[in-house]
């Protein structure tokens, strides 16, 4: 299992970084909310430790941040008197808080119970940016908002979804989501995607769906779109 830990604390560090590998865990460590952002970005971690009193961005704006491109399992650590901080991450999607000061045995149960619980979530729920599609629910939400899908567009979505990132072509899509074999003489999944686009996109300024010219459609989080 692999860990970052951003907190600004040297000696709290040492301490969780000691403890944790001993206990086999693989710990990274940021000491500033810039880098904590960066390596949360780059890699790929089973969980986050993620202080909210950090230099050159605190770890709200962090989550926040992170977000809009992953859904990696945060535990928020927090001061015993900022309730404020605790919702507020909670809202931005923190997994879990700790308030300071915590034990070691307590962080070490918190972690092993959010590692449980992502690893049964993985496989039916994914994240896309501020997406999130339930595959057992067969629902989704954006912004906190449920999308009024038929069951058509919520396959198509899941198909998408379930690939993020990946172009998927027409003759694709149509296998995957109508089960047929491809006509071009139809325009089913253009017509489809412009109905789902609709909801999906119309009232965000975040566009998750992308057509790609004479390939096909992509579900992703661009990097250029985060600066509005
Ligand atoms: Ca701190």
């Amino acid at each position: 299992m692999k860990l970052l830990i951003v907190e600004d604390e040297f000696k709290v560090v040492d301490y969780l970084r000691r403890g944790l590998t001993e206990q086999g865990w693989v710990v990274d460590v940021a000491l500033d909310g810039e880098e904590g952002l960066h390596l949360a970005s780059e890699f790929d971690y089973d969980i986050i430790v993620l202080d909210v009193m950090l230099p050159k961005r605190d770890g709200l704006s962090v989550l926040k941040a992170l977000r809009m491109r992953k859904s990696t399992p945060v535990i928020m650590l927090t001061a015993r008197d900022h309730v404020n901080d605790r919702v507020r991450g909670l809202r931005e999607g923190a997994d879990d808080y700790l308030t300071k000061p915590f034990s070691f045995l307590e962080l070490v149960e918190r972690l092993h119970a959010l590692a449980r619980r992502t690893r049964v979530q993985e496989s039916t729920l994914i994240c896309v940016g501020d997406l999130y599609v339930d595959l057992i629910g067969r629902r989704a939400t954006r912004g906190g908002m449920r999308l009024d899908l038929t069951a058509k567009e919520f396959q198509l979505l899941s198909v998408l979804a379930r690939r993020q990132g990946d172009i998927l072509s027409k003759a694709m899509i149509t296998e995957l989501v109508w089960d047929v074999n491809f006509d071009s003489h139809t325009n089913v999944v253009e017509t489809a995607i412009k109905r789902l686009r609709a909801k999906l996109d119309g009232p965000f300024s975040t566009k998750l769906l992308h057509t790609m010219r004479g390939m096909g459609y992509v579900l992703e989080v661009r990097e250029e779109a985060e600066a509005t």
